[in-house]
């Protein structure tokens, strides 16, 4: 029943989504229209000026698109028994890599003695590099990221830290909001994906944050429920 549950809210999510998506995919489009009227116009030499705006909006519209698919797929979601500080490694080269170019470092913090968790890879490493880039995106150069993992009560923890601009308190509560974004080439949709992503695992996202300080991010998630032993009946 749980997970019956789960497609139906999935699938209202994923409806009043469409709406947003048609939305904020026309204003790529206009762009890219406006800019075709231009060309009947203007010299080439103008014209120049405009060729990035165009590739930017383009671009955005097909971020807009492949993280609306990531929400929108309703498979069946195959987990299997793994150790998170594992994950967490395989991804640390390719988020070193994006905060080296930012001049930005990483910091790993990974408890490799944590229980095994049965997650989903694809969505995980999808939820971490999600994060992550968010952390590395509220930095400046010489930022910190630091990547935690760790046992807290019967859950694993992963705990994204930047050092970036902090969240202002009164846009706490829209953050998850899908299209919620104050970059100008986001999509506001990397944090309903991370929220349905810890939803499927019956995990939760709580974030701290101090503007001008930086962000945690802390995502909680349950161990298995240890196996009852049997009952045992009695008969005397
Ligand atoms: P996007 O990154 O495309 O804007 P998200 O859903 O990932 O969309 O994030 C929504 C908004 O939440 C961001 O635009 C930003 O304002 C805020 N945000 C998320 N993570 C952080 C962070 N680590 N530090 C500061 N602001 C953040
Ligand atoms: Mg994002």
């Amino acid at each position: 029943i749980r997970s019956e549950l789960d497609n139906v809210e999935r699938l209202t999510l994923v409806g009043q989504m469409a709406a947003g998506i048609t939305h904020e995919i026309r204003n790529p489009m206009a762009v890219v229209r406006g800019f075709l009227q231009l060309m009947r116009e203007k010299s080439p030499e103008d014209l120049h000026s405009y060729y990035h705006i165009v590739m930017e909006e383009l671009d955005r519209a097909n971020s807009i698109i492949n993280d609306f698919l990531s929400l929108a797929q309703s498979r069946v979601s195959d987990k299997e028994m793994v150790q998170l500080h594992l994950i967490m490694e395989e991804l640390t080269p390719l988020i070193w890599a994006d905060a080296n170019l930012r001049g930005q470092s990483v910091e790993l913090k990974l408890s490799p003695s944590l229980p095994l968790l049965r997650l989903n890879v694809r969505e995980i490493k999808q939820l971490i590099l999600n994060l992550a880039r968010n952390g590395m995106e509220a930095m400046e150069a010489k930022g910190v990221l630091t990547l935690e993992t760790c046992e807290h009560e019967d859950t694993a923890q992963l705990i994204i830290t930047d050092t970036g601009s902090g969240i202002p308190q009164s846009q706490l509560k829209q953050l998850f909001a899908p299209f919620f974004t104050t970059k100008s080439q986001g999509t506001g949709l990397g944090l309903s994906l991370c929220l349905s992503i810890a939803e499927r695992h019956n995990g939760t996202i709580h974030v701290e944050s101090e503007e001008g300080k930086g962000t945690s991010v802390i995502v909680t998630i349950p161990f298995e429920p240890k196996e009852e032993p049997a009952e045992i009946e009695v008969y005397s």
